[in-house]
């Protein structure tokens, strides 16, 4: 079958692998149908976030059920189905506290489309097939009524933009929430629009890409440009709920600038380097609560889902371009949020 193959920065394309099959009684095989690009992708894609290769890419996907080991029993062939980006077993103790990135059943960072960065390779979603392990706890029945184009990003990025601020808002209700944007394009925004959707009093987006304050100020946050400026930035307030989808020094540093004492401030990245220095002594003196790690994908992705079936979120507003598979090598790079990639091969 045709996969989209990552070998090294800028070199990406179209290749013959072999076709998964069912290797265990639990497994189900999905044919990819639509595609979101993650924010880590273009990254990945240019080498700015060194990755090993080769492996194929793609871990947002909506998918229809082509194939089911003989254990599985809450789903049928033809059905489509949300598929969370990281392998769980939903059964584990971390699994059932909702700690399901820390799945005890699989190695750590164990995710389709990221080849190495777990323990086992289990192939990308910009393939013609791919195989899911413990199918009747990883997939997701798609309902009717939502638009795969809407859910595909589900599996990872809406989650993470969600979780940034679900949790602390839980804590405070109806706080002033403040989310700095950049490299992590689409889970800032959907930090703005999940915080909007939970019932934040305000939202202050900050970055310094116009298309992306646009889509802030659209989403109903007051958006601040930082360009020119970001050292120099002080906001007239402190918030509660901070949010750093800007991953580089400058957006962190404004991030515990801008935290209220006793505040939260939420990371989307470890960043691209291995070490990072923050200012800890400040951090003691404030009792900031800085929360890193990643989203844990299947147990977020349930409850955002049902907000998008009752209308209160909309992860397609920030579509900015939908690319045929075909195309996806020159997709991975191209400009825009949130670019969706759907399956034109027959
Ligand atoms: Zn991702
Ligand atoms: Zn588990």
């Amino acid at each position: 079958m045709q996969a989209l193959m990552f070998r090294g920065p800028m070199d990406l394309s179209w290749e013959e692998v072999d076709r998964p099959t069912i290797v265990d009684s639990r497994d189900a095989l999905v044919r990819p149908l639509v595609v979101a690009r993650c924010d880590l992708d273009p990254a990945i894609a240019i080498g700015l976030y060194p990755m090993k290769g080769p492996f194929v890419m793609g871990h947002e996907m909506v998918g229809e059920i082509i194939g089911l080991g003989t254990a599985v029993t809450g789903f049928k062939p033809g059905d489509k189905v949300i598929v969370p980006f990281q392998l769980s077993c939903n059964a584990c103790d971390p699994c059932k506290r909702g700690y399901t990135n820390a799945c005890s059943e699989v190695a750590s960072g164990t995710a389709f489309g990221l080849g190495p960065h777990g323990g086992v390779d289990l192939g990308g979603a910009l393939a013609e097939c791919v195989r899911v392990p413990w199918a009747d706890v990883m997939l997701i029945p798609l309902p009717d009524k939502v638009d795969p184009i809407a859910a595909a990003g589900i599996p990872d990025n809406v989650s993470d933009g969600y979780r940034c601020v679900a949790a602390p808002l839980r804590e405070r209700p109806g706080s002033d929430v403040l989310v700095i944007g950049g490299l992590a394009p689409s889970v800032g925004l959907y930090a703005v629009m999940s915080a909007v959707a939970l019932g934040a009093r305000s939202v202050v987006y900050v970055d310094d890409d116009g298309g992306r304050l646009d889509l802030a100020a659209s989403l109903g946050a007051e958006a601040i440009d930082a360009k020119g400026i970001w050292a120099d930035l002080r906001l007239d307030r402190k918030f509660p709920v901070v949010v750093d989808a800007n991953v580089l020094d400058a957006g962190r540093n404004l991030a515990f600038r801008s935290v209220e004492p006793c505040g939260t401030v939420t990371s989307v990245s470890g960043g691209a380097s291995a070490m990072s220095s923050l200012p800890l002594q400040k951090m003691y003196n404030k009792g900031v609560r800085y929360e890193i790690g990643r989203v844990h994908a299947i147990a977020t992705a349930r409850p955002v889902l049902d907000l998008v079936v009752d209308g209160i979120l909309d992860p397609a507003r920030l579509v900015t371009s939908v690319v045929p598979f075909s195309e996806a090598a020159t997709g991975m790079t191209a400009p825009g949020t949130k670019v969706i990639f759907v399956n034109d091969f027959a």
